[in-house]
């Protein structure tokens, strides 16, 4: 999945990344879907001992255009694990309290802490983000908040955090048709929004602002990965492959019992 790391420093062109893609895997959906329950449970067996070992924490961040995926990847990749020790944080517009503080506050409060693995749909990089696009704040502010960010997640990263970032690619034209699915479906239809479609009208002006957001911030200790998210099936293989070999690499040990347990016998 090496692939799909994007490498610190760089200028990133989305109009360049195929969101069709599915890597080398020649199995299709089918075998897909197969090595996505395998990998899923890896992840179970591998969050049920960062909980135990209570050292390491970790964040997934996910980020997305509308209908880009956000929630179904959540849905499939944590499908099974332990809610004891697995949280979501979903950060919408903020609130008048969260706007009275700096924009990182109501992140950090959100941020795991050992033993736990939280995943954030939406973010901080929504700071640079719609904030950008919509000119919520002076371009003098906005541009600051790479540096700022970056810093962030690095005391977050020297503080045991394991960081991991994932944006779900796909193109206007696969979003025209998760809108218009939205629409049609009465099960969807509640997640559809009109300003979702003004939205839609800005998507260069999003791509040019994820491009900055990619190239600018993504760093070894808080990498970012460019999911290509047309295929759910691939999107969603994609993210738990990176996160399974991340935990693994974690080498990770059940903890040893407090007290000498030799030769203890349960009546
Ligand atoms: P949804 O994910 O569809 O529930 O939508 C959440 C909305 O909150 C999106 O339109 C985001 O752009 C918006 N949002 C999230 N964070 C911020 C932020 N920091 N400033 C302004 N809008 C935000
Ligand atoms: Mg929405």
């Amino acid at each position: 999945m090496k692939q799909y790391l994007v490498k610190p420093d760089t200028k990133v062109n989305l109009a360049k990344v195929d969101p069709d893609d599915t890597g080398d895997f020649k199995g299709g959906k089918e075998k897909g879907l197969t090595e996505i329950e395998k990998l899923n449970s890896k992840l179970e067996s591998l969050q049920e001992l960062l909980f135990a070992e209570h050292k390491h924490k970790v964040l997934i961040v996910l980020q997305a255009m509308d209908t880009g995926g956000k929630d179904g990847a959540i849905r499939r990749v944590f499908d099974g694990v332990n809610p004891a020790g697995v949280r979501v944080a979903s950060f919408k517009a903020p609130t008048p309290e969260e706007l009275d503080h700096d924009y990182l506050w109501r992140i950090h409060r959100q941020a795991p802490g050992k033993g736990e693995m939280v995943i954030f749909n939406r973010s901080h990089y929504e700071d640079v983000l719609v904030v950008r696009v919509h000119n919520l704040v002076p371009p003098e502010v906005w541009k600051k908040r790479f540096d700022q960010i970056n810093e962030f997640e690095r005391i977050l990263a020297e503080s045991g955090t394991t960081i991991l970032k994932f944006y779900l690619h796909i193109d206007r034209d696969e979003q025209k048709e998760r809108l218009q699915a939205r629409l049609d479906d009465p099960t969807k239809r509640w997640k559809f929004r009109l300003g979702d479609l003004e939205e839609r009208k800005l998507w260069d002006d999003y791509m040019k602002a994820y491009e900055d957001v990619l190239g600018k911030t993504s760093a070894d200790y808080a990498p970012w990965y460019i999911v290509p998210a047309n295929r759910k099936w691939y999107r969603d293989l994609v993210i738990s492959s990176v996160l399974v070999e991340t935990l693994e690499g974690l080498k990770m040990k059940y903890p040893a019992p407090e007290e000498n347990l030799d030769g203890v016998v349960v009546e």
